[in-house]
């Protein structure tokens, strides 16, 4: 099941966007179903669960942090994540820097914007945007690969198209006004119910869960 959901995504996705399968919550059992298929990159929302599984599953296995990631927590992880989507503040970026530096590593990162409607939703506002690519030049041990978000959890597609067109001008905006490497690159927006919308509106990285693995409990 698995296997067939990967690859009818794949067929509906341009070979260019990456897609990050969405493990949490499921089996080592079902990640290697997917691993056996072909699938590299996966994307965990805890630490707890995310070192779990990393200490237990093929080392060529590519680890994303997809959930909100507390400062005390960055050091479990610094050692082998390979994306970070979630930096929603200037503090996390600058933890990220020091557990990178003390690992002999630069971790790429995204910095998480907040383009939803709900209050939950954990993001940067476009001026600390701003403020953070400001300082960007100081942390040498991160290298800020591009944006990330989440739209609005709605059946309205109008809604969800405006937030996606609004993260693209953002990202677009970011390049013209600030002075970026060729690096900062990734957009990654778009999930199993509006990531058709998401590509349509410049993503190239999708984060898809429930329609690889199967709905969550
Ligand atoms: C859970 C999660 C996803 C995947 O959600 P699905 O709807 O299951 O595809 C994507 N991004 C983030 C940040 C998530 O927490």
């Amino acid at each position: 099941m698995i296997a067939a959901n990967l690859t009818l995504i794949r067929k509906s996705i341009p070979s260019t966007v990456t897609l990050v399968a969405v493990s949490k919550t499921k089996s080592n059992e079902d990640i290697m179903e997917a691993y056996e298929a072909g699938q590299r990159i996966f994307g965990e929302n805890k630490v707890q669960e995310l070192i779990e599984k990393q200490a237990t599953l093929p080392k060529d296995i590519e680890w994303h942090m997809i959930g909100h990631l507390q400062t005390n927590k960055v050091k479990y992880i610094a050692p082998f994540v390979s994306l970070i989507h979630s930096v929603d503040s200037n503090k996390v970026l600058s933890v990220i820097n020091k557990q990178a530096q003390r690992n002999d590593r630069v971790i790429d990162v995204l910095l998480q914007v907040h383009i939803a409607e709900e209050d939950a939703k954990f993001g940067l506002s476009k001026t600390e945007l701003n403020e953070i690519l400001m300082s960007a030049d100081s942390y040498v041990n991160v290298n800020i690969r591009g944006l990330m978000g989440m739209a609005t959890f709605s059946e309205n597609n109008e809604l969800i198209e405006k937030e996606f067109e609004f993260l693209k001008f953002l990202f677009e905006n970011c390049k013209t006004k600030h002075d970026l490497p060729r690096s900062f690159d990734t957009l990654s927006m778009g999930m199993s119910g509006d990531y058709g919308i998401a590509i349509e509106k410049g993503s190239t990285m999708v984060r898809i869960g429930s329609h690889i693995f199967g709905i969550r409990n």
